[in-house]
Order: structure tokens, then C-alpha cells, then sequence
């Protein structure tokens, strides 16, 4: 049994930003995740957008969370090397009857604490955004929202904690958490365990029952996302309810991505900002999403109906957008609790709830983790580590070199020299780096969210077959378990599978 003083459930934004900042303490801390990587749940699957913070209520943690977040954000891009732009964000009201609501979302704002808000007219905006639609009458303008790639940041909270120290647990299914019994206690006295713990391990202490045997813990951080209200319920007597709230979106090629420069709101409804149009940090346009409450906590496929409300509503605040350079189109669901708020406290002793981290909980993230290690730091009277690493080195992106760093790079490592993805120009020298660094990818999915191998127009339909050799070669298994996303997702299957990549090859000539 391995033994914890925390153990966080999930290795999404929130539970990975909680390792991180936690990681700053004298902690033994360790996480769990069911899947085969970090950000395989809601984090990966959603608008990307850093919100300024004017949306949410004020008075709520939603509103605290996320201008906090906004703020950190920015400094953290810096710290650990993650792509974040603040291209400032627009809300539209397409008629004069809808100003005041407009009105009511800038007071909203300035309550809740956020700088630099201005209402703009009609002619401001146009000539801000040539593209938005012509019925437009005013605009909210928030220049502090912005828009990040939720993989990187994500990872870079992830590998940033690892270099301090937290051990992270993939495939890990959490089943049932218990506390443990007077009579085990006595019978194992935490001087056994090899690494040092700091919190005293006593009859109070968790025991989590997991698909990779029994895990114990002094505390419990629950950050399950969708899954959250399972474990909540698990432990405390006061219910809590977490719908799945899907949302589809649209992703088009980068030859869209200047459409727009900032992210392009239409006013907030029932069920929230709803559709948007975007850049994204890496040059696309992203448009939707929708939102429609579901029973089915894995319902992330998309839908005729969905899809198609997606490219009707963007196009009413935008125009011309160019639907034909669709490339994907992908699904998320937000985990909404029928409190409408975060849930950020200690549930029960020593069970620390992250739950109902709807949107916007990118954005809050850090604010989250921030909050998370406060509420720990005084509870335990945690004391901080002297050799916390607070920076980290993203991976060398290949496309954005000058040519005389390209060159140099290559005479450094001549995998460098070798394009592997055409669409995105990833080099088998990112590859390479993305498989060896801390909590290295191992699945096709890996891959893609730390190089972009994969994320271009053809949809990793040319690199694939490379990509996979470069895992088996690098990770000396053999090619036939290379995985496109963990579990069984293997992408060689039947009986050909030796002959499988060199036909591919041979038939597209690469
Ligand atoms: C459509 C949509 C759009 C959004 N847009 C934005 C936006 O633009 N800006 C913004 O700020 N926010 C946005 N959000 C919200 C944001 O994406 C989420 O708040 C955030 O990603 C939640 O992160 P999380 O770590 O709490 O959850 P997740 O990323 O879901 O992580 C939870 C993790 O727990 C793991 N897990 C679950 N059960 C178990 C178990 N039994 N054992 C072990 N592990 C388990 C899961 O595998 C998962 O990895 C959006 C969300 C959606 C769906």
C-alpha cells in the first residue's frame, strides 16, 4: 500500500494546479487518474478562453476564482512557459432592447473587480473587428480576457509539480474511499513507509481503493470534475448534484485563424455565454460551444443538431465565417452543480472538495490551487520547502524558430531536421523530447497535446503511422501496443499487424 499525506483524485487543471501549488510545502503528495495522462477530461475539451471575469455573480467564487485566475494567469504563462495571449474580448448586443443587459454585465464587472471594462458603439467595434455582423449596436470590451492552450497549461502545472516532488498515478481508477479502522492503524505505524511523511497518519486517515491496488492518505483533495459529486457523496452526509452540461464546437483551419483577433461573445443566456468565435493560441478559429444538459457522464460525441446550432449562431455574430475550413469537431461537458457556484471547502475532515468547476474553471485554475493550499497551509500549519522550483521549460516548438535557430537546433540534434507532422511542422525532435520529459506522453492523444503531431488539417492521417514507430522505438514496446488514448485504444488490431505502418506508408507515399 502506498501511503500519502494528500492525495488529489484527478489530474485535470484543477487537480493538477492544486499539485503544484501544494508542491511548494513539506508534503508527501501524490494524484490519481484513471486515465493514461494528465488533462484527458473537461480540461481538454473547451473554449480555451482566460474570461476577464465579468460573467459570473458577484459575491460568488466563481467571480473570486476567476479574476484572480485571470491575473495569475498571465504571470504564470511567464513562470512556466505556456502559450497564453490576452487578446482582449467582446460581448455584442445586436439590438437596442438588449443594451441594458449589456449595462447589467459591465456593472457586473466592475463589482466583481475587473479593470480596463468599457462599453464601446457600434462604429468602435468595427473598426475593432471588421467581421462581426453588421446589426451590431454596442459591445462590452474586457482587454484583459485572453486565450491559452488548455494542454500546455495543464501540462506545465503537471510537470512543474513532478519536478517538486508530487508522484502522479496514471490509469488509476479511484473506486471507493473508506476510513481506516483503529485496529489497521495500530498494526501499521507510519514509520514503515520508505519517503518521509509529514502529516501524523492516524485512525482518521483515508484508504482509497483503486484499480492499482490501496492507496492511504492523510487528506483527500476531490478534484473528479464530472465525477466529483461520486466521491463527495461517498463521504459526506449533505448531497451534492454535478449535471454534465455537453457543449460541441467547431474547429477550423489555421487559414481561418485571423477571422477574428478577439474573442467574440454574443450576451449570456439560461445556460450561460453561449456560442462564441475565437482565435486560438495556435492560429485557429474555434466556434461554439452549444449547451444542452445530459444523464451520460462519458456523452462526449458530437451531433447533427448540435453542429449545426453551433455554425447558425457564430455566424450571427460574425459574418463570412469560412464553415468549409472545419477540420474537427469535438465535444466537452461541464460538470454544473445545482448550486450554480464552485464548491471549494473541506467537506468533511480532512476531504477537500474542488467540485462543480464549470466554466469558467480554466480560467480559475490557478486561483483554485492557490485557494486548495491555503486552506491546507492553515489546517496542517504546513511549512514550505526551501528548494521549491518555481519555473519550467516548455518544449521547443520548431515552427516558431527563425531559420538560423532552426539550423542550430539541428546541428544540435538532427531529429530535429526530420518533419514528422507536415500540417503543424512537428519534427521528430519534439517528438522525441515530448515522450522523455517529466510525465512524457505515451499515447498517439500524448503526443498531439504536447507537440500538435496530429492536430493540423489532415487530422493525423499522413503522421500516425511515423508517429506511433517513434513511441514503440522510444519506449521499447512493441508497435502493436502503441494506444491512440490509453485502456484499449490500441490502433493496430487483427491479424496484419506487422505490415500494417509499411503499407500505410508504401500506399501515401511517405
Ligand atoms: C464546453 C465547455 C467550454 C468551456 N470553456 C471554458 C473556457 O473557455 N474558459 C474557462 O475558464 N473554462 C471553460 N470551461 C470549463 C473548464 O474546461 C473546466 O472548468 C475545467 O477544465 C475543469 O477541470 P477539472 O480538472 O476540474 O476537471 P477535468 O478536466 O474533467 O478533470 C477531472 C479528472 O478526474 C479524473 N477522474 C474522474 N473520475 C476519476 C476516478 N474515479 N479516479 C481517478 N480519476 C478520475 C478524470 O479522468 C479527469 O482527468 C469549459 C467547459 C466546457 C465543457
Amino acid at each position: 500500500m502506498e501511503k500519502y499525506d494528500v492525495l488529489i483524485i484527478g489530474a485535470g487543471v484543477t487537480g493538477t494546479a492544486v499539485a503544484r501549488e501544494l508542491s511548494r510545502y513539506q508534503l508527501k503528495i501524490g494524484v490519481l487518474e484513471r486515465e493514461e495522462d494528465v488533462c484527458c477530461g473537461t480540461s481538454k475539451a473547451n473554449s480555451a478562453i482566460v474570461h476577464a471575469g465579468y460573467d459570473a455573480e458577484p459575491g460568488t467564487l466563481k467571480a473570486k476564482m476567476n479574476v484572480r485566475g485571470n491575473q495569475l494567469i498571465g504571470e504564470l504563462a511567464q513562470e512556466l512557459d505556456f502559450p497564453f495571449r490576452r487578446n482582449g474580448s467582446l460581448v455584442l448586443c445586436l439590438d437596442e432592447k438588449q443594451y441594458p443587459a449589456l449595462q447589467k454585465l459591465y456593472e457586473k464587472g466592475i463589482a466583481n473587480g475587473v479593470k480596463e471594462l468599457r462599453i464601446l458603439s457600434r462604429e468602435e467595434v468595427l473598426e475593432m473587428e471588421p467581421n462581426v455582423t453588421d446589426q451590431v449596436v454596442a459591445a462590452l470590451y474586457a482587454p484583459t480576457g485572453g486565450i491559452v492552450c488548455p494542454f500546455h497549461m495543464t501540462i506545465a502545472f503537471a510537470e512543474n509539480a513532478c519536478e517538486n516532488g508530487v508522484t502522479f498515478h496514471f490509469n488509476t481508477e479511484v473506486k471507493t474511499i473508506f476510513r481506516k479502522q483503529v485496529a489497521d492503524a495500530a498494526e501499521s505505524p507510519e514509520q514503515t513507509d520508505i519517503e518521509k511523511m509529514y502529516l501524523p497518519h492516524d485512525t482518521g486517515t483515508w484508504q482509497l481503493v483503486t484499480s492499482s491496488g490501496i492507496f492511504e492518505a492523510k487528506c483527500i483533495i476531490n478534484a473528479a470534475g464530472i465525477y466529483a459529486d461520486y466521491f463527495h457523496n461517498m463521504v459526506s452526509e449533505k448531497k451534492i448534484h454535478i449535471t454534465p452540461r455537453k457543449g460541441e464546437y467547431c474547429l477550423l483551419d489555421k487559414t481561418a485563424g485571423t477571422h477574428v483577433d478577439h474573442t467574440i461573445f454574443a450576451l449570456p443566456g439560461k445556460f450561460g455565454k453561449g456560442v462564441l468565435v475565437t482565435p486560438t493560441v495556435h492560429g485557429n478559429l474555434l466556434i461554439g460551444p452549444t449547451a444542452t444538459d445530459i444523464e451520460n457522464k462519458e456523452g462526449i460525441n458530437t451531433t447533427r443538431e448540435g453542429l449545426d446550432e453551433v455554425l447558425t449562431k457564430s455566424t450571427a455574430s460574425v459574418k463570412n465565417i469560412p464553415t468549409r475550413q472545419v477540420i474537427t469537431s469535438f465535444a466537452g461537458l461541464r460538470a454544473h452543480s445545482d448550486g450554480d457556484d464552485f464548491i471549494i471547502e473541506e467537506a468533511v475532515k480532512d476531504f477537500i472538495d474542488c467540485a462543480g468547476i464549470e466554466s469558467p474553471g480554466l480560467s480559475s485554475a490557478p486561483a483554485i490551487g492557490e485557494m486548495v493550499a491555503e486552506i491546507l497551509r492553515k489546517k496542517y500549519a504546513l511549512q514550505e520547502k526551501d528548494n521549491f522550483i518555481s519555473t519550467r521549460k516548455g518544449m521547443k516548438d520548431f515552427q516558431k524558430m527563425t531559420l538560423e535557430e532552426r539550423n542550430e537546433q539541428i546541428r544540435h540534434n538532427p531529429a530535429y531536421g526530420n518533419i514528422i507532422c507536415r500540417c503543424e511542422m512537428v519534427t521528430e525532435g519534439e517528438i522525441m523530447d515530448a515522450i522523455h520529459r517529466p510525465l512524457g506522453a505515451r499515447s498517439l492523444d500524448g503526443i498531439k497535446r504536447r507537440t500538435r503531431a496530429g492536430m493540423g488539417r489532415c487530422q493525423a492521417g499522413f503522421c500516425s503511422p511515423r508517429t506511433m514507430e517513434i513511441l514503440a522505438r522510444e519506449l521499447q514496446i512493441p508497435i502493436e501496443e502503441i494506444t491512440k488514448s490509453g485502456r484499449n485504444s490500441q490502433i493496430i488490431k487483427g491479424t496484419n499487424k506487422s505490415s500494417f505502418v509499411d503499407t500505410f506508408k508504401e500506399e501515401n507515399r511517405i
